[in-house]
């Protein structure tokens, strides 16, 4: 039997509904400001996606372009600023930075509070500490995911592999949170489909297009595939898809230049998992909405009208 294919996308407009719904009895509009530097295609693609989001849920939203050659101390100056401003509720700071800007330095800037991907160090001690926090996007929509589609977490034998900053920490410190028993591999993990193949849950972060397969995956198992990569190479596609699928990636291919494909197989785990998000239309979609609701959350707790505070 075919897996389920757990889409994203009625959970993220359920999540941004929720979010349009809670901003309308505020009385208030939360700001979110995008700073954005330099001339990275996929970054224009996803703040412009994240600034018109923001208006549909009734979040005041405002991109700051600043140019490739910026310097640090600049920039750090315009974080500054937004620091300071009592009209700015959430600061993003898209990634990647120029080469010459340190990316910690500015990250570190931010006011936690404000700090609505939640990559402050002081957000993710606190995650990793089971306090509230802002967190980050990716993971915590993951969790929605499987929340929202009653899959058990608690108790659950889960296998997050890849253990970046960005995703594969805050998703095992989540899945901690949540009561899983959590064990997080990279690259330089020993034996990697035995460990994943006993998982309950399987997270893959790599960034390795289809790279997790049948091997790696027990049968029934809850697969959640953060990847995204872009792949062009035809001759590849069929490694990872087959029938309807497989047709609809090399039409993308002619008409697009590429498709987007995930860490894992869709063919694999279509065969073997019990449910997985498929890539695209999965566990992307939540990031941005939960990027909105992080905004309303950083939005109340610094005005004290949330039970907790950072
Ligand atoms: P990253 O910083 O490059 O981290 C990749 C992780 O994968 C590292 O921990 C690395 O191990 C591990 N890895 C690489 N090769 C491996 C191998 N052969 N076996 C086991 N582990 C291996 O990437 P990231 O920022 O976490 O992103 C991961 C993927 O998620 C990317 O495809 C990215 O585009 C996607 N992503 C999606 C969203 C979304 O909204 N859906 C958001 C963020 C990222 P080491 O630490 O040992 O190098």
């Amino acid at each position: 039997m075919p897996a389920h294919l757990l889409s994203g996308k009625a959970f993220a407009e359920a999540i941004k509904q929720e979010v349009k719904d809670e901003i309308s009895g505020l009385g208030y509009k939360p700001g979110l400001t995008v700073v954005r530097v330099g001339e990275d295609p996929a970054s224009a693609v996803y703040v412009g996606s994240k600034v018109k989001t923001a208006e549909e849920v009734g979040i005041r939203s405002e991109q700051i372009h600043l140019d490739e050659s910026v310097r640090e101390a600049e920039l750090l100056a315009r974080v500054d600023q937004l620091n300071a401003d009592g009209d700015v509720d959430g600061i993003l700071v898209q990634l990647p930075l120029p080469r010459h800007i340190n990316e910690r330095t500015v990250l570190e800037r931010i006011d936690p509070a404000k700090d609505v991907d939640g990559f402050h160090p002081i957000n993710a001690g606190r995650l990793m500490q089971g306090y509230s926090a802002l967190a980050p996007c990716t993971p915590a929509g993951v969790i929605e995911i499987l929340k929202r589609s009653n899959i058990p977490i608690t108790g659950a034998n889960a296998v997050v592999v890849g253990r970046s900053n960005i995703v594969g920490k805050p998703m095992a410190a989540l899945l901690i949170n949540e009561s899983a028993t959590v064990t997080v591999c990279h690259s330089k993990t020993r034996d990697l489909p035995d460990i994943c193949s006993r998982a309950d849950l399987l997270v893959a972060a790599i960034g390795r297009a289809g790279f997790i397969r049948s091997e790696h995956i027990k049968e029934g198992a809850t697969v959640i595939d953060v990847g995204i990569n872009s792949v062009s190479d035809r001759d590849l596609l069929p490694r990872f898809f087959e029938g309807d699928e497989l047709d609809k990636r090399l039409a993308a291919v002619e008409k697009r230049g590429a498709t987007l494909v995930g860490d894992v197989s869709y063919n694999d785990a279509n065969e073997k998992a019990g449910s997985f998000t498929p890539v695209p239309g999965g566990v992307g979609l939540l990031t941005v909405a939960m990027l909105m609701k992080n905004t309303v959350a950083a939005a109340r707790m610094r005005r004290g009208d949330q039970p907790h505070s950072l």
